[in-house]
C-alpha cells in the first residue's frame, strides 16, 4: 500500500481575493489548525498558492473527514512528497497507479513550478507516462477522460505527487466576512441559513427565543445540539436564550389575533436589533424562504423587516423546501430538527395569521400596547451559553424554567 503521508490541499477562490488575500490564508490555516486539534502531531504549512497537512503518521480518514467541512478549502488530495529527482518521482507515481483501486486508464499532469528543475512539464509528462505503461499490464493512457490522473507538482522544496481529488466545502474562512446574528428556532430552516452564512465566510453568534413552561426541555437540547453541528463548520457558536413567555402573553392578550405573529416576529426582530448593538454584531440572519409559510409573503417581510434598519441576511429566500432539506440533510442537522416538540411559535400560533399584513394597521395596533418595558426586561435577563460547555448548558436553562 501507498504510503500517504501529506494532504494538499487547493483553495481556489482565495486566490482571487487579492489584498485580503494573506489575512484569508492565515484564517483558513488558523480553522484549519483549530478543527485539528485532536490530531497533535498534525502540522498545517502554507506553501505557495497551497497548504499541506504533514500527517507525521497520523491516519489521514479521519483528518479528511475534518478538513470536509472547512469553508475556504476547494479540494484537498492525499500526496506523497519526495525529492526532484526524476527516477524517485517515477517510482513513486508508479506505485500511485498501481495503489488506486480500479481504472484502466490513466493521465499524468505535471505543473513544474519550480522553473529551476530540468525538464520541462511536457516532457516530464511523456517521460512518466512511458515509465507507467511500461512497468503496468493493462493499463493505456486516455488525456479526455481517464479513471486515474496523477497529479505531479515540482516545487521548489519537493514534489508532490496525488492521484485521486476529493471535493472540498467550498466558500471563504469562516471569520473573514465580520459575524451575524443568526435567528436560531430548532426548526429546519434556520441551521441551514445559518451554515450558508458560514459558507461566505461568516461568524454566527445564535439568538433562540425561549417560551418556558410553553416550550419544553427538548427544545432547549435541540437548539444546543443545532448549535453544536453547526460549531463543526466553524469556531465555537454562542447562543443567547431570550425570555419570551411574557412578551409573547401580552401580544396575545392585546393584539388582533390577526397580527399577533407579526407583531411578535417584530418583536423578535427589535431583540435581536438590541443584542447586535450590544454585542457588535452587524447583521441578522434568519431562515426566511419567499412563500413558504404565512409569515414569509413579501408583505409579511416588509412589515417586519421595518423595525430594523440592520442587513438582514435570508440565503434561503430563494429555495424550495425540498433544497433546504437537503442540505441539511448534508450538514448533519436534519435529524435533530425533526424530532418532535413545541417551538415558542407553534404554541402561540393563531389559527389564521394575517398573510398580508400592512404596516400602518401593525404600527396602530402595537401603539396601543405598552410593550418598551418588556422588550428591554427579554434583552436583559436573556442568558448567554456556549455551547461546548456543558454545565454552562444547564444553568442557562434552568434559570429561565
Ligand atoms: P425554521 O425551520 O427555521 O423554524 P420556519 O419555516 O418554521 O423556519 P418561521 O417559523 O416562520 O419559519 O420562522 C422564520 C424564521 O424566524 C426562522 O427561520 C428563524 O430564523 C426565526 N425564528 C422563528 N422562531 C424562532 C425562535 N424561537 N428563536 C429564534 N428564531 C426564530
Ligand atoms: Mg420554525
Amino acid at each position: 500500500m501507498m504510503k500517504y503521508d501529506h494532504i494538499l490541499i487547493r483553495y481556489g477562490e482565495l486566490a482571487l481575493k487579492g489584498r485580503n488575500q494573506r489575512t484569508f490564508i492565515n484564517q483558513l490555516q488558523n480553522n484549519i489548525r483549530h478543527q485539528l486539534m485532536d490530531f497533535p502531531e498534525v502540522q498545517v504549512k502554507k506553501t505557495q498558492g497551497r497548504m499541506f497537512i504533514l500527517l507525521n503518521g497520523e491516519d489521514p480518514e479521519p483528518i479528511i473527514e475534518k478538513c470536509r467541512r472547512i469553508f475556504g478549502i476547494h479540494s484537498l488530495s492525499l500526496a506523497v512528497k519526495v525529492d526532484n529527482e526524476l527516477e524517485i518521482i517515477n517510482e513513486t507515481v508508479l506505485k500511485t497507479l498501481l495503489d488506486h483501486p480500479s481504472g484502466t486508464t490513466f493521465k499524468v499532469e505535471v505543473r513544474r513550478a519550480n522553473k529551476e528543475f530540468p525538464i520541462q512539464s511536457q516532457e516530464m509528462n511523456q517521460k512518466l507516462g512511458a515509465h507507467l505503461l511500461k512497468n503496468s499490464t493493462g493499463y493505456t493512457v486516455d488525456v479526455h477522460d481517464p479513471d486515474v490522473i496523477i497529479k505531479v507538482e515540482i516545487r521548489v522544496e519537493a514534489t508532490y505527487i496525488t492521484s485521486s481529488v476529493i471535493e472540498g466545502a467550498g466558500g471563504l474562512p469562516v471569520k473573514t466576512a465580520g459575524k451575524t446574528l443568526l435567528m436560531l428556532s430548532g426548526g429546519i430552516d434556520s441551521p441551514v441559513a445559518g451554515y450558508l452564512a458560514m459558507k461566505r465566510g461568516v461568524e454566527i453568534e445564535a439568538v433562540h427565543f425561549h417560551s418556558p413552561p410553553y416550550t419544553s426541555e427538548r427544545a432547549k437540547q435541540k437548539v444546543i445540539d443545532l448549535a453544536k453541528e453547526l460549531m463543526t463548520f466553524g469556531h465555537q457558536v454562542k447562543i443567547h436564550i431570550v425570555p419570551f413567555t411574557e412578551l409573547q402573553q401580552a401580544i396575545f392578550k392585546e393584539i388582533p389575533e390577526a397580527y399577533a405573529m407579526t407583531v411578535m416576529r417584530r418583536m423578535m426582530m427589535r431583540i435581536s436589533e438590541a443584542i447586535c448593538e450590544k454585542e457588535g454584531i452587524l447583521s441578522i440572519t434568519i431562515g426566511e424562504s419567499l412563500g413558504q409559510v404565512a409569515s414569509q409573503t413579501m408583505e409579511s417581510m416588509n412589515a417586519i423587516n421595518e423595525v430594523t434598519n440592520y442587513p438582514i441576511l435570508r440565503p434561503l429566500v430563494a429555495m424550495d423546501k425540498s433544497e433546504i432539506i437537503n442540505i441539511s440533510k448534508d450538514i448533519g442537522t436534519y435529524d435533530i430538527s425533526i424530532r418532535p416538540y413545541e417551538d415558542c411559535c407553534t404554541v402561540f400560533v393563531p389559527k389564521s395569521p394575517k398573510t398580508r399584513p400592512r404596516r400602518d394597521k401593525v404600527n396602530q395596533f402595537e401603539a396601543k400596547m405598552d410593550y418598551k418595558q418588556l422588550l428591554g426586561t427579554a434583552v436583559e435577563e436573556s442568558k448567554l451559553i456556549k455551547v461546548n460547555d456543558h454545565k454552562n448548558e444547564e444553568d442557562a436553562f434552568k434559570d429561565l424554567l
